[in-house]
């Protein structure tokens, strides 16, 4: 009987301590889901040996240019779609959303970079200077000032009106390069955008050439959004410019990827600190993933594919092994004279025959223009 009324007490306590925190439950408001909202979702892509995977996106854009979500919202969509980095990195010189003129290029900065303090999660400061080919368009990672740059993408009167020629066409404001030294006085990480947009040609113009050969560009989209530039592999091959992969994305993270993990730029820092980051970027440890494919140095994804493809023998002799997956990473293989096509799926295990020693391609890993090859075991 004693313990019975202990039960009961307990019962009542709990109660009690439950009712403290009641669901929100009535005829008036019923509150549905809290616990939902915040979900991240998780990308399986291993550490290698050193240094943390990092997963990242270095080029969006907000509703203070030309797209649809806030710099906040940015940092909750990376969040939630399981990333580790993004770059704030709006237009310089295009403003299309009505009533918002950006006067302060910090602005979205400060916003991103507050919202990911909320988070834990990390925000690159940096711009997108936008002007039209050779140049084109260059991200600033890293900018410390960004409120320095050239506002006119073309010449304008001193009214602020657009100059024309004679045949009617904007005339370019030849002050790209100006802004190019003003974001390298600031110590800046420059990456060439989307070489192949807008006039769907990569082309590797003299200027660009010069800036890669003296290493005052440091990286260039191998992918963007949702189309990629084969032709950048050649130039991976022939300088070692390391590939990323981003979104440069407009809309929302949803209404480009749905459920697809989005594209992005797979960074091997020493921690997961900015400091950290800017080194290894600078050091060119970085991977370009994207629709299933790896793109950049031979090294690194050979790691990658260590830390990913976990190999049980089974039969040694016959070479009969299971090789689990535990990564996020599809790896297209071909074996042997027959090239016998083997798909290594993400998160799953498969029991093959491959001999000791046997040089496996992986066509979806890509060091320039060749897919490595490699032995699994
Ligand atoms: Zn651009
Ligand atoms: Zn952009």
């Amino acid at each position: 009987m004693k313990r019975l009324s202990l039960l009961i007490g307990l019962v009542a306590i709990v109660a009690t301590v439950g009712a403290k925190t009641p669901p929100e439950i009535s005829d008036d408001r019923t509150v549905c889901g809290q616990l939902e909202k915040a979900v991240r979702r998780v990308i399986s892509i291993p550490d290698i040996e050193g240094y943390k995977t990092l997963k990242c996106d270095f080029h969006m854009h907000t509703v203070f240019a030309d797209a649809h979500v806030s710099p906040a919202g940015r940092v909750r969509e990376a969040w939630q779609d399981g990333l580790d980095v993004i770059a704030m990195s709006e237009h310089i010189a295009v403003h299309k959303s009505p009533g918002i003129k950006l006067k302060d290029y910090n602005i979205p900065i400060n916003q991103a970079v507050k919202e990911g303090k909320k988070w834990g999660f990390l925000v690159v400061p940096a711009v997108e200077i936008t002007r039209t080919k050779p140049f084109g368009h260059m991200n600033a990672l890293f900018i410390k000032d960004p409120n320095v740059f050239e506002e006119t993408r073309y010449k304008v009167d001193e009214n602020g009106k657009l100059l024309r020629d004679k045949d009617g066409n904007r005339i370019p404001n030849p002050t790209e390069m100006d802004d190019f030294r003003k974001a390298e006085e600031q110590g800046c990480f420059m990456l060439w955008n989307h070489p192949g947009w807008p006039d769907k040609k990569s082309t590797l113009y003299p200027l660009q050439k010069q800036l890669i050969k003296e290493g005052r560009i440091h990286a260039v989209e191998l992918f963007n959004g949702s189309e990629w530039y084969p032709k950048v592999l050649d130039w991976f091959d022939e300088y070692k410019l390391p590939m990323m992969a981003n979104s440069d994305i407009h809309d929302t993270s949803r209404f480009m990827y749905g459920n697809q993990i989005r594209p992005m730029t797979l960074v091997f820092a020493k921690e997961y600190t900015l400091e950290s980051l800017r080194e290894a970027l600078f050091a060119g440890r970085m991977l370009a993933f994207f629709e299933g494919k790896l793109a950049g140095e031979q090294k690194y994804i050979s790691q990658l594919i260590d830390a990913s493809l976990k190999v049980q023998v089974v039969d040694e002799k016959k070479g009969v092994i299971v090789v689990t997956n535990i990564s996020d990473i599809p790896f297209q293989t071909l074996f042997g004279e027959r090239m016998i096509p083997v798909l290594f799926r993400p998160h799953s295990a498969i029991r093959i025959t491959v001999p000791k020693g046997t040089e496996l391609d992986f066509i979806n890993c890509y060091v320039g223009r060749q897919t490595l090859k490699k032995e699994i075991w």
